[in-house]
């Protein structure tokens, strides 16, 4: 039985059931707690009544100085590798989960606060977070929902009225996240490192239930488990890749099992057409660049595997190495498989299933195209479908060389050419946005909400990227790339 949703009711299953996977925490207090930005439509849906609430009440909620009924704050631990490198010891460095607050089905969602103050976790960091990189987070959490990938929510942004020290003073602030759960796959590889597989069972036990409970009970479940995660991972990344996402940093403790997109940090979306894309400031090599993505979620499930091979078969672990290989082996076909039927929606192909190898080959000349004359990722898909409806001269103007685009198109066409036109058209306007978190808006509204307080240029990209399939008046500075030196020059930090 689901508990009363009175506001703020909430469960604590994650601390009453895994005693051992978290540190008791408090929230550090702050000067003058003002509410930034608040996600009264979330509220909503997770059942929290706050409609008779002030924006003070909200304020000091949200940033963890008032607390709410039965919420017990806890810094999670977790492990995981960064950038291929192991580290034993992460954990909530800068962040509390406050609780679960169910909603009216009955499920449970992660309320966390981040940027909250050092736990237990913090390694010399200061667990505080910036106003740039919590609406950063907020931004691009609640852009991705609107694409309609799965991702953690913003619940809330607050100023704590302090200043926080990075390279220069910044203005603080606090930032709640709403998650299906924390589980991350460091969470398993916490207690794996140190050999506890009892821990590691408890933990996949826990996950099933609140993940996967069709699961529940059965005999080869923790296997199980291990695909249900592979298939939500191969959808997740598919996603990113059809809207060009780059998380940035896929470290195996930024790998959430519940399939969410999580941590935002230095994340971005690509605009000219380019596999190769890395915008993070920490990543040299590019190890996370968008093409390697699908392989790097292979890698974290592997390392996520290891952990439940002495689960899967307590007797002999090395005896499930086959089976898990094949769950890991098909995690390519999968990602493949969704990736191509995304890219068939984009092109407003119907009738996939009748000749897989020539869409394979139309969709693999069409990114050719793209790369070649660094078409912008987001309007070159959009413009197909303006020329879906016999309008090609936008989609035309974005290619600066115009070899091969007509041939292209014609054999597009031909494919095509049975179906309606408008149909057509709208459906791949259903399926491709028109607007992206753009990064250089991304950063405007950043810098006027850090330096001036002024948090107009965010609001009104926020409610832009609530609707990013519907093509309004009035907007078309929200459709458009970066002028391209900023695109040459930009960079992103982690959001510390
Ligand atoms: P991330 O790269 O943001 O996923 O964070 C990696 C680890 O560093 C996590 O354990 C964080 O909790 C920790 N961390 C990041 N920033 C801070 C900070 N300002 N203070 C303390 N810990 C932090
Ligand atoms: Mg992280």
């Amino acid at each position: 039985m689901p508990p009363s949703r009175s506001p703020f009711q909430f469960d604590n299953s994650y601390a009453d059931d895994l005693p051992d996977f978290y540190v008791e925490g408090k929230p550090m207090e702050v000067k003058s707690p003002q509410l930034l930005q608040f996600n009264h439509a979330l509220a909503k849906d997770l059942g929290l009544n706050v409609e008779n609430l002030s924006e003070q009440e909200l304020a000091e909620i949200f940033s963890g100085q008032k607390l709410l009924n039965g919420s017990r704050p806890i810094a999670q631990a977790y492990a995981g590798h960064q950038f291929g490198g192991f580290s034993p010891q992460l954990g909530d460095g800068r962040g509390l989960l406050l609780g679960e607050a169910i909603d009216e089905r009955g499920t449970s969602w992660d309320i966390a606060l981040k940027g909250s103050g050092a736990t237990t976790f913090s390694r010399g960091g200061d667990g505080k977070a910036a106003v740039g990189a919590v609406l950063r987070e907020y931004l691009i959490g609640e852009a991705m929902h609107h694409l309609g990938i799965p991702s953690t929510r913003a619940l809330a942004a607050v100023a704590t009225g302090e200043q926080v020290y990075r390279e220069r003073p910044l203005p603080g602030a606090i930032f709640t996240r709403v998650a299906a759960s924390h589980i991350r796959v460091g969470t398993f590889q916490f207690f794996a490192a140190r050999q506890q597989s009892d821990q590691v069972r408890l933990l996949a036990d826990y996950t099933i239930e609140r993940h996967e409970p069709q699961l529940i009970g059965k005999e080869d479940r923790y296997l199980l488990l291990l695909k249900a995660v592979a298939e939500k991972q191969a959808k997740l990344i598919a996603d990113w890749m059809l809207v060009g996402f780059i998380h940035g940093v896929m470290n195996t403790d930024n790998m959430a099992i519940s399939g969410e997109t999580i941590d935002y940090g230095p994340c971005a979306f690509m605009e000219a057409f380019d596999p190769s894309a890395v915008f993070s400031s920490i990543d040299a090599q590019g190890r996370y660049a968008y093409k390697n993505q699908a392989p790097i979620g292979q890698w974290n499930l592997t390392r996520f595997a290891e952990t439940l091979l002495p689960i899967i078969d307590e007797e002999d672990p090395e005896r499930a190495i086959p089976k898990v290989e094949a769950i890991l082996n098909d995690f390519v076909n999968q990602y493949e498989k969704l990736w191509l039927s995304g890219a068939q929606a984009k092109l407003g192909l119907e009738d996939i299933a009748s000749d897989v190898d020539v869409d394979k080959q139309l969709i693999e000349d069409w990114l050719n195209l793209l790369e070649k004359n660094a078409v912008d990722y987001t309007l070159g898909w959009r413009r197909l479908a303006d020329a879906a409806e016999g309008n090609a001269e936008p989609l035309l103007a974005l290619f600066p060389i115009k070899i091969g685009v007509g041939q292209w198109l014609a054999r597009w066409q031909q494919r095509v050419e049975q179906q309606s036109a408008s149909a057509t058209a709208a459906k791949m306007r259903a399926v491709i946005p028109i607007y992206i978190p753009r990064n250089h808006l991304v950063e405007e509204a950043l810098e006027a909400a850090t330096l001036e307080s002024n948090l107009k240029p965010f609001q009104k990209l926020l409610a832009v990227l609530q609707n990013p399939f519907e093509e309004r008046a009035g907007l078309a500075e929200y459709a458009q790339p970066a002028p391209q030196k900023f695109t040459a020059e930009y960079q992103t930090f982690c959001g510390t």
